[in-house]
């Protein structure tokens, strides 16, 4: 057994200055970011799996309107909402994934649904409703998902008068030392139909390898993408000596080389983790086994590694 259980969270890291937020908002923000922190630790305490419990770090983000997943999400251009989701297991390299559905209310349930109940990684559209329908999976009319903040957002993107976005993610090694990773998105607001980003790629947006570490990532989808990004953390760290924290920052370079910015998560198989963005912000949040809860969402990562 690991001595100790660690879990990280985000939400999303485009944006986040504090001009853009009162006080209320800043402590209403983060208040979503314990709760999330609190249902991953009351898993884990338990001796849960890591599995169930990014699933439900990731659940309580996105049954919150303020982040871009679940309900909150963003517009694509159509003004339609198109969300993708992820899970993996580091212990036996087992994923699910879902991309471009609607109408479910939680898609990181679809998304271990299809990790669980069927033989495939990868279900899009129409298919996963379908499939996550067919296992009971609770399903949420348009309405719900849209809120008045969002469409506001998506009239002025449309008008390209503002640029947000944001995914929400979670990461952790449970008791038995397993890793795993999930993750959850609107994606980019105003993206074309048909759009999916890295967040349900595997080795792009979300990894988790018990050889190295759990990865969860939150920016502009298409760099994380073409970098490969989750895969190639893991990679430097099985295989390049780096430590977690040295091959983030080598990834976030290397998407900054590129022209990209944004945030990645990540635990290793020792508990250590990473926090780290190239955006103005991030929400964020860390516990581990026996810790107060820590939570945040201005300025630089600071020294919670
Ligand atoms: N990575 C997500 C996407 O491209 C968006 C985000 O994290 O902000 O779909």
């Amino acid at each position: 057994m690991a001595a100790k259980f660690t879990l990280v969270i985000h939400a999303g890291c485009e944006g986040i200055i504090p001009k853009h937020y009162s006080a209320e908002a800043e402590h209403e923000h983060l208040e979503y970011l314990r709760k999330s922190l609190a249902a991953g630790r009351r898993v884990l305490e338990g001796g849960g799996h890591g599995l169930d419990a990014v699933c439900a770090a990731v659940q309580v983000l996105e049954d919150c309107p303020l982040f871009n997943a679940g309900r909150g999400s963003v517009f694509t251009h159509e003004g339609t909402i198109e969300m993708d989701a992820s899970v993996m297991s580091g212990k036996d390299l087992a994923a699910g994934a879902v991309a471009g559905v609607t109408g479910i209310r939680n898609p990181v349930q679809a998304a271990a649904l299809v990790l669980t109940k069927s033989p495939h990684v990868l279900l899009m559209g129409t298919g996963a409703e379908r499939f996550a329908r067919i296992h009971g999976l609770e399903r949420a009319d348009p309405e719900y998902f849209e809120t008045s903040r969002r469409r506001e957002e998506y009239l002025a993107v449309r008008k390209q008068a503002g640029e947000r976005f944001g995914t929400v993610g979670a990461v952790c090694l449970d008791m038995a030392g397993n890793l795993a990773a999930a993750s959850s998105t609107g994606g980019i607001p105003c993206k074309q139909h048909g759009r999916v980003g890295d967040s349900p790629v595997i080795g792009a947006g979300i990894y988790a390898d018990n050889a190295a570490c759990a990865v969860s990532c939150t920016g502009e989808g298409e760099f994380f993408l073409r970098r490969a990004a989750s895969k190639r953390i893991a990679a430097l760290v099985e295989f390049g000596g780096f430590s977690l924290k040295a091959a983030a920052s080598a990834v976030l370079e290397n998407i900054r080389t590129l022209g990209g910015k944004g945030g990645i998560i990540a635990v290793d198989n020792a508990g250590r983790s990473a926090v780290i963005f190239t955006t103005r912000g991030m929400f964020r949040g860390l516990v581990r086994e026996g810790e107060a809860e820590r939570v945040a969402m201005f300025g630089p990562p600071g020294a919670w590694q």
